[in-house]
């Protein structure tokens, strides 16, 4: 499938048309960004990496019967995803204390949660994401009740799926960010990513950031430790 017109240039990736209306491909680029585009580098392979990663984890999703927009690899840095009409917010689930929930609430990073915890934000750079809860979607109309009840119940059951995979990887699933749209048929599924630019996965034994944080808090290596995640995850294709 060629790539035709460019429809949207994210931050680090970039969204073409097709010949076909409801197919798009991903073109997953070098950039990288942190804190709403303020900080910003090329680092060598991350698309290539990133592309490739998402489709493992993509793959493991659909075959654990949740759907996304994913279709297949195309190439090093492209891939080929259903069209869809996105909803503007972003749903985090939480299994350790990090991050924004660390800083908000005062809770030591690495602090364990007694169970998941869910988080909506609005997608706006502008406004920095901020934290909105259901009656801010409904109200709004970003979404209806339905759509809230299914992103959360689809949220949590990645949780499942995914929490187990990076375990027997040894590595620890600690938050994640997921983006849900709909297809021209109002079926509600996953799109964007799912890579290490989007969570934090640590080293089960060693506590070892092995996600974006690397390049937020200037750690080295990033590339490197995606690489490594890809590896623990069995991917034969890094
Ligand atoms: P936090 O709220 O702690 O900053 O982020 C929670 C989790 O969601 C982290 O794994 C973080 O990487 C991811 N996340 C939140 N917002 C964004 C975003 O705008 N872009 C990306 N790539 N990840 C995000």
């Amino acid at each position: 499938m060629q790539k035709r017109q460019e429809l949207y240039r994210g931050k680090a990736k970039t969204v073409w048309t097709t010949d076909d209306p409801q197919l798009l491909v991903m073109e997953y680029r070098n950039d990288t960004s942190a804190f709403d585009g303020v900080k910003l580098a090329q680092l060598d392979r991350k698309g290539e990496v990133n592309n490739k990663i998402n489709a493992h984890i993509m793959g493991l999703l659909e075959a654990a019967g949740v759907a996304c927009h994913f279709v297949k690899l195309l190439d090093e840095q492209h891939s080929l995803v259903k069209s869809l009409t996105m909803i503007p917010v972003e749903c985090v689930v939480r299994n350790v204390a990090a991050g924004g929930m660390s800083k908000r609430l005062g809770i030591a990073e690495g602090t364990k949660l007694k169970h998941a915890v869910f988080e909506f934000f609005y997608k706006s750079d502008a406004l920095h994401d901020p934290m909105i809860n259901d009656s801010h979607i409904t109200a709004f109309d970003w979404a209806s009740e339905a759509d809230i009840v299914a992103m959360k119940k689809l949220s949590f059951q990645v949780n499942e799926v995914l929490q187990r995979a990076f375990a027997q990887a040894g590595i620890t699933l600690v938050d994640y960010k997921l983006e849900f749209g709909k297809l021209a048929d109002g079926t509600l599924v996953l799109g964007d990513e799912f890579t290490p630019d989007g969570c934090r996965l640590w080293d089960a034994q060693t506590g070892e950031k092995m996600d974006k944080d690397r390049f937020r808090r200037d750690l080295g290596d990033v590339v490197h430790y995606y690489l490594e995640v890809g590896k623990r995850l069995g991917m034969k294709n890094l």
